[in-house]
């Protein structure tokens, strides 16, 4: 197999097969993330696909199920994709689930149409690392795109019948604009339809703009338990069911089962039982030894 460090696969899907076509992430400056730092996005090489594809096929050939890496391999042209999701169809003819991740902007130059071709060939699950709905904070972060922007795209999905991930980035906007992160996420969280709405907590990596910023104060980064209550806002806010995902935050609460809604209530008294009995010197250690997002 031809993979290339580095390589991110979402551990919710299945981990095997795994599929490369991308290498590193055409945006690459988001200011809390280091990941793909020395590594420039370029194509995998049709041949590597193929090859690849060959030897899945000869390993697994019922697969039903395949995950492309790696930062954002829905960036691709459509017909590029088509190409690709064509070459698994032809190696693994009983495929069902492509999932894919990405940016809210690899789909803008995809319309519905075409989107609803790419989950006719099994793209049927995109994970969309949206981090924040506030404007603000998108553009503080550099993300590269606005609220607007991910309604739009979101909706397409939504008629192109594609599910999606939407996942909030706990602690990204700091002190400064915690309470605004917290509420215009969940509003614009709430206007789509997402499968699962998953958190992250946020880490200052090295070598990363945000980290820089703390160290000469410009960026106040919140406490665990401020980190807790900006995430108890942001639940008290959403309106949108979906599976609810919590981790790098929370030890020892499960929060991944579907049914957000019936689960609210529940969740909410889990976060503030956290937020009040809490080992947050223990979640700070733990967020420490963490190296990459
Ligand atoms: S967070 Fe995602 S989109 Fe942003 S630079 Fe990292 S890999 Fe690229």
């Amino acid at each position: 197999m031809h993979f290339t460090e580095t390589v991110y696969r979402n551990p919710y899907w299945p981990t095997f097969p795994l599929l490369q076509i991308t290498q590193g992430c055409t945006h690459n400056k988001c200011k809390f993330c280091s990941m793909y730092k020395d590594v420039d996005f370029r194509l995998q090489p049709l041949e590597w696909v193929e090859e690849d594809l060959k030897e899945i096929a000869e390993i697994s050939p019922d697969a039903t199920t395949i995950q492309l890496l790696s930062a954002n391999p829905l960036v691709m042209s459509f017909e590029k994709l088509k190409h690709i999701l064509e070459l698994i169809n032809k190696y693994l003819p009983n495929i069902e689930y492509i999932y894919t991740q990405g940016r809210v902007s690899d789909l803008k130059n995809k319309t519905v149409a075409q989107l609803k071709e790419l989950r006719a060939l099994g793209m049927k699950e995109i994970s969309l690392g949206v981090e924040s709905g506030d404007d603000w904070t998108l553009e503080r972060i550099n993300k590269g795109y606005t609220s607007e922007d991910i309604l739009t795209q979101c909706h397409k999905l939504e008629e192109a019948g594609i599910d999606y991930w939407m996942t909030f980035l706990n602690g990204v906007a700091g002190a400064q604009h915690s309470r605004e992160h917290a509420i215009e996420s969940a509003h614009i969280f709430s206007q789509c339809k997402p499968k699962v709405v998953g958190t992250g907590g946020l880490t200052l990596f090295p070598d990363t703009p945000l980290l820089q910023e703390a160290q000469k104060g410009e960026f106040t980064p919140l406490s665990e338990s401020q980190m807790l209550e900006e995430l108890l806002l942001f639940v008290e806010n959403l309106t949108c069911d979906a599976t609810f995902i919590t981790h790098h935050t929370i030890s020892g609460i499960n929060l991944t089962e579907s049914d957000f809604l019936k689960r609210k209530d529940q969740i909410i008294s889990s976060l503030r039982h956290e937020i009040k009995y809490g080992n947050h010197d223990q979640m700070a250690m733990i967020r420490n030894t963490k190296k990459t997002l």
